[in-house]
């Protein structure tokens, strides 16, 4: 993991001990004196660093702020969020046949996915720049978490939705928390393309993972994962699954772990595999590792019932691939008939996930079946958002209601058929 190392001694630019870095040239940046999304010099992403990395023992409290020790703040905007349960799921263990299996279920957060902890430290972010408008681009949990972020700080929102490609729980949350919604016709990555120019014209705060302070809050979901596997378990998991969009969680894991090992609290050889998996019809990543490209190419027509990564043109590439190699993971394509297996799987295990969230379990499940997964591996599967997100999938993928008439008599004959 030389690959991205995290070199510490603070440059001028530095505010507090944090600044930030380009991972392409190198060039280092003040944090806080204006709102910066790329490096100026080479377009490349940054990346917050520190003067310290923490160790375990240095953290304490609970949830996205038990980590402040690795944050840029003390506190922020909280909801609270993180602190997520890792469920056990031991019929799907048994039958996925690993040594163990843990469904870490980031749908628990306050607005129901994994985008409130990067949320809560990237709107403390934008009370530092004193900016007076946030903005995003969504498949719909990020909007989600930003309008409620937002609302929460008393800032103005905005969010950008592709027209008709987002999942109705997601809409009402942004709706009534007081975001105004524009709806684009276009993909989520033509949004993203026209807010990131908003941005850049300064007319409102960029809060996608394009934000490097999005990932340090999400970067907690890593030592999350640690910590409570280390406590039940004794040692740490081998693996991590999880679904890929624009390849924010991929990257702030990786961030997560590099920074435990420079601070000497995590040996390289105890950072777990990072397997990222994506929907057959969305997967430039997938084809980025397949191929052993340094970045990925854009898909301009992606398709699957996972809206949440219905992306082409995943913005954390650059970051995410290095994590995904480095750590000796790898990258898996998933049919969406075997993603809604997988969420009706969780489900009737009393795990309820959307569909990107099952894609972490049918991606798993497939590289048992092909051996790239042993038998003898201790996993974590991330599921990134709640059932109740995309109700749509939810009714579609579970039973069917069966009409009865209004009699006792008639509903126990109907039971016996
Ligand atoms: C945002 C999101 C993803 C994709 O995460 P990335 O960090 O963009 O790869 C996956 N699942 C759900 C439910 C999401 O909301
Ligand atoms: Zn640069």
């Amino acid at each position: 993991m030389t690959e991205l190392s995290l070199g510490s001694s603070p440059p001028e630019a530095a505010a507090d001990g944090v600044w930030l870095a380009c991972i392409e040239c190198g060039r280092t940046l003040a944090p806080f004196d204006e709102p910066t999304y790329r490096c100026p010099d080479c377009d490349g992403l940054l990346e917050a660093r520190y003067e310290e990395y923490p160790t375990f023992e240095d953290f304490s409290g609970r949830g996205v702020w038990r980590y402040a020790a690795a944050l840029p703040f003390e506190s922020g905007v909280s909801l609270p969020e993180g602190d997520t349960p890792l469920h056990e799921v031991p019929r799907l263990e048994a039958d996925v046949g690993v040594r163990s299996l843990r469904v870490k279920h980031e749908g628990m957060n306050p607005t129901g996915s994994f985008k409130d902890r990067g949320m809560t430290v990237g709107v403390r972010v934008a009370q530092e720049l004193g900016v007076d408008r946030l903005a995003c681009a969504s498949t719909g949990n990020t909007s989600a978490a930003l309008a409620a972020y937002g609302g929460r700080a008393g800032v103005e929102t905005l969010v950008l939705l592709p027209a008709g490609k987002v999942a109705a729980g997601k809409v009402a949350q942004a709706a009534l928390h007081g975001a105004r919604i524009l709806e684009v016709d276009g993909n989520f990555d033509a949004c993203l393309d026209v807010v990131a120019e908003l941005a850049n014209m300064g007319e409102a705060y960029l809060l996608n993972s394009l934000n490097p302070f999005r990932l340090e809050g999400q970067k907690t979901i890593g030592f999350e994962i640690l910590e409570s596997f280390l406590a039940e378990y004794d040692r740490y998991p081998d693996r991590i699954v999880l679904p890929v969009g624009n390849a924010g969680n991929t990257a702030a894991l990786y961030k997560a772990f590099r920074e435990l090992v420079e601070a000497g609290a995590l040996d390289e050889a105890e950072v777990p595999m990072l397997t990222g998996v994506q929907a057959e019809g969305a997967a430039p990543m997938v084809e980025a590792i397949e191929e052993g490209l340094d970045d990925t190419r854009r898909w301009e027509d992606v398709e699957t019932r996972a809206t949440a990564i219905r992306i082409g043109n995943p913005v954390n590439a650059r970051k995410a691939l290095p994590g995904i190699r480095g750590t000796g993971g790898t990258a898996v394509a998933v049919a969406d008939e075997a993603i809604v297996d997988a969420q009706r799987t969780l489900a009737e295990e009393g795990v309820g996930v959307e569909p990107a969230s099952a894609a972490s379990i049918a991606g798993l499940r497939k590289l048992r079946e092909s051996g790239t997964v042993d038998d003898d591996e201790d996993v974590v599967c991330l599921t990134t958002g709640h059932l109740l997100k995309d109700p749509d999938a939810a009714a579609a993928a579970g039973r069917d209601p069966e009409p009865v008439p209004n009699d006792t008599e008639a509903i126990l004959g109907h039971l016996a058929e």
